[in-house]
């Protein structure tokens, strides 16, 4: 079992420059109770991907209360606020993003989400069960921190507000990928972003991995093709449920027999399997989907072409039809942490949270569109610990086994006291990151 490395600083960093800071500890007294209440209201509210109306208006309400410039449905909800610093310096941006997932809340919270939708056809709880309530009620804190102290900021900020990470519903585009194709960057021309994710690690915790920090991720969907017959006399038809089960036998064969993982792991699950309407009738057709997640571009294409190879064999051998496709829906990136940026800004997250700074060595296997962002320019991508105060100490790494329950569990749990350090480290990041890093 890995144990949290806790572990101070042996020095002070030098601070040459801690103008924006000042004023933290102080005004963190008044702020932090409003970004608790910002978050209650969110996550009794959740709303899913690309439909994140009543949250884009909370959150431009208030920019806008706050005097900052603002730019609207990007991407369908998403907002970028820009916050001009009283000197020169680059423009670094910041991002939350804003969508809810469908699943049915258990927390038995106060707040908890009653809300329903349909989706796929069906009708679902919405709940957030990502913790990205947290995350916009926190950069809507670091919003109205800066704007109050503008004039210590040296350069710029740009406040992402992104919607539909959780990926938009089939047949839209959304999320980083399309503020991108739209183009925020070029228009407000960052040269750094930082981004955190919530998550079910020892309180207040900030854990941090240079290099790849997230899988790449992409959805795949196998077609059976079959022909339909009486369930009595299977002879007189193709039975594609047959064939699924082979299929699904087959992939698992693949990251355990088929791929070298030693150097770079792999995942390929199933988890959609869907066939059949009646008892006694072989049906026409079936359908697999699954997610692939990777860290390294060549054996991800290897990875489809085994699925493909695969699929071609069962198809013979049983006499079906069987399509593939990669990349349904999209595909996510690699989420890369520029090392010499990790290394620049580590004592601005360890300030944030001292002693509760956590480097991690393992790349996790979720996957994250932030990943987009930091294709176009150096980024930094962090973990902050939401459990409980004394709970789940035995792992500090976003994906292990743990017993407290994780991201998109309809348990999952953001104790509000770890909020505070999420707005501590965006701060510590934007007064840091001009001085710290110039290259
Ligand atoms: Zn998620
Ligand atoms: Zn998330």
């Amino acid at each position: 079992m890995k144990k949290i490395l806790l572990f101070s600083i042996s020095f002070l960093f030098p601070v040459i420059n801690a103008d924006l800071k000042l004023n933290l500890d102080n005004e963190l007294d008044l702020l932090i109770p409003k970004v608790i209440e910002w978050r209650h209201d969110i996550h009794e509210h959740p709303e899913l991907s690309n439909r994140e109306f009543r949250t884009a208006k909370k959150i431009e309400d208030h920019l806008r209360s706050l005097g900052i410039e603002i730019e609207t449905k990007i991407a369908y909800t998403g907002i970028v606020g820009m916050i001009e610093g009283g000197s020169p310096g680059p423009t670094m941006a910041l991002r939350a993003d804003m969508d809810a997932l469908p699943v049915e809340e258990k927390t038995g919270l106060p707040f908890a989400s009653k809300v329903r939708t349909t989706y796929l056809g069906n009708d679902v709880g919405v709940m957030h069960a990502c913790g990205h309530d947290a995350h916009v009620a926190i950069l809507m804190g670091v919003a109205e921190y800066l704007a109050k102290n503008k004039s210590d900021i040296k350069g710029k900020v740009m406040l992402i507000f992104q919607p539909a990470e959780e990926g938009p519903p089939e047949g839209e585009g959304g999320g980083a990928k399309m503020m991108l194709e739209e183009g925020i960057f070029e228009k407000y021309n960052p040269e750094v972003i930082f981004g955190l994710h919530v998550t079910n690690i020892p309180n207040g915790v900030l854990s941090v991995k240079s290099g790849p920090a997230m899988a790449a991720a992409s959805a795949y969907r196998i077609k059976i093709k079959g022909v339909q017959a009486h369930g009595s006399t299977p002879w007189s038809g193709i039975d594609p449920i047959m064939a699924t089960a082979e299929l699904i036998e087959a992939l698992n064969t693949i990251v355990s027999r088929r791929i070298n993982i030693i150097n770079n792991p792999a995942v390929i699950s199933v988890g959609i399997v869907e066939a059949g309407t009646r008892n006694n009738i072989i049906p026409e057709d079936s359908l697999i989907m699954g997610t692939i997640r990777t860290f390294d571009p060549v054996l991800r294409k290897q990875i489809y072409a085994e699925i493909e190879q695969i699929a071609e064999g069962v198809a013979l051998g049983t006499g079906t039809d069987i399509t593939v496709e990669f990349d349904v829906g999209g595909f996510y990136p690699v989420t890369y942490n520029e090392p010499s940026l990790v290394e620049a800004m580590i004592p601005s997250l360890e300030e944030a949270s001292p002693n509760k700074l956590y480097e991690s060595n393992t790349p996790v296997t979720g996957a994250e569109d932030f990943s987009y962002f930091v294709e176009e320019i150096p980024g930094l991508y962090f973990w902050l610990g939401v459990n409980k105060p004394g709970e789940g100490l035995d792992s500090a790494n976003f994906g292990e086994r743990t017993n407290v329950p994780g991201n998109h569990s309809p348990y999952f749990y953001v104790d509000d006291s770890a909020l505070d350090e999420g707005v501590r480290a965006f701060v510590n990041l934007i007064n840091d990151y001009p001085i710290k890093y110039n290259n």
